[in-house]
């Protein structure tokens, strides 16, 4: 059987717009994923209670991104759905912990590392195996941001992916024990994907009223990469070392641990990292994106392994960059299974006044 590609979704014009579209093209997704959220409430907490929290949240996310806050509000028209619903889906702070049970494993490698010198990332997404049906492609070109291509669970919000500047945006979540009501992280993610420059994408993850952060791994073409390893109040910049860099869901850097949620339960991801970076070493200088469709397939450790089978979280997509290229390939399901399907985008162009 061949693996399908993700269904992929075009949208383009101004925030709102680019939203409603997102949600006319994937309403029966949205609605389905939506009715669903009641089921997956954290103990002892309320629909209501969740909608209530999730105003203390909006405030800030107005403030800081009224683009993407437009956005929102454009799915939700384009869906159907009431937007205060639409918010709650993307403050994922509140859903924690069980809700998500989410794993991944970043690997990049650039310069000296790659076969031609290209800047090349790859990524597993672990979440639940049911959310597998959920997700689709989604090809954006939004205000006057560039032209962007991601990874997301029914159109609500981007697990990964790149844009026509060249910039990637993946990483892993982070189990972090100092949340508060501010901007979700899933916002601060789509602002690097509309970083026209790396420096943008480092001020994203930087963002002072975040509620929360991932481990934003970002790169762009000329080779810059780093795994922006933040909580709410405190990041650690991690820049790659010896043209390698690799990374999964604990917090590596010794200034960061005091915001691990669970220093007890970081096994999984402190065998999956340093997996990750002995295959990264040993083959330094053959990396290529044939060959990174090996590695995200290995199996040491299975099934926690970097291609995750069987546990609360399964790899349920892999995606292979090209920076340099502006190109990606991207595989539904377990990598070991998968068929990588091939995007390109083509290359943002600098306005006239942009400074060089
Ligand atoms: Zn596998």
């Amino acid at each position: 059987m061949p693996v399908e590609p993700f269904p992929l979704v075009q949208a383009h014009g101004d925030h709102r717009q680019a939203g409603r579209q997102i949600g006319e093209a994937l309403r029966p997704q949205i609605q389905r994923y939506m009715s669903s959220l009641p089921d997956s409430l954290p103990a002892g907490v309320t629909w209501e209670g969740m909608l209530d929290q999730s105003r203390l949240y909006l405030a800030p996310a107005r403030a800081a991104y009224p683009q993407y806050t437009a956005e929102l509000e454009g799915i939700a028209e384009g869906a159907g759905v009431a937007f205060e619903r639409v918010f709650l889906s993307h403050c994922e702070e509140l859903w924690e912990p069980a809700v998500w049970a989410r794993g991944c494993t970043d690997l990049v490698a650039r310069g000296r590392a790659t076969v031609d010198g290209s800047t090349l990332v790859a990524h597993t997404n672990d979440l639940r195996a049911s959310v597998e049906d959920d997700l689709v492609i989604l090809q954006v070109q939004a205000g006057d941001e560039p032209e962007f291509l991601g990874v997301s669970v029914a159109g609500l919000g981007y697990s990964a992916g790149f844009n026509a500047a060249g910039i990637s945006m993946t990483g892993n979540e982070l189990a972090n024990n100092d949340i508060r009501p501010g901007v979700p992280r899933l916002l601060v993610v789509r602002a690097i994907l509309a970083a026209r420059r790396l420096g943008e994408a480092l001020d994203a993850c930087l963002l002072p009223q975040r509620a929360s952060s991932y481990n934003n791994v970002i790169a762009d073409a000329h080779g810059e990469v780093y795994s922006m390893e933040g909580s709410a109040t405190d990041c650690e910049p991690i820049y790659i070392e010896d043209d390698l860099l690799a990374h999964a869901n604990h917090y590596a850097s010794p200034a960061m641990r005091r915001f691990e949620a669970d220093r007890n339960d970081i096994g999984s991801s402190v065998y999956r990292h340093n997996r990750a970076r002995r295959l990264l070493q040993e083959n330094r200088g053959r990396l290529s994106p044939e060959l990174f469709q090996a590695l995200l397939a290995d199996h040491a450790g299975y099934p926690a392994s970097i291609c995750k089978h069987g546990l609360e979280s399964v790899t349920v997509f892999s995606l292979i960059l090209n920076l340099n290229e502006r190109r990606a390939w991207i595989g539904r399901g377990r990598p070991c299974q998968t068929a990588y399907h091939e995007y390109t985008l083509a290359p943002w162009t600098p306005p006239e006044d942009w400074p060089s």
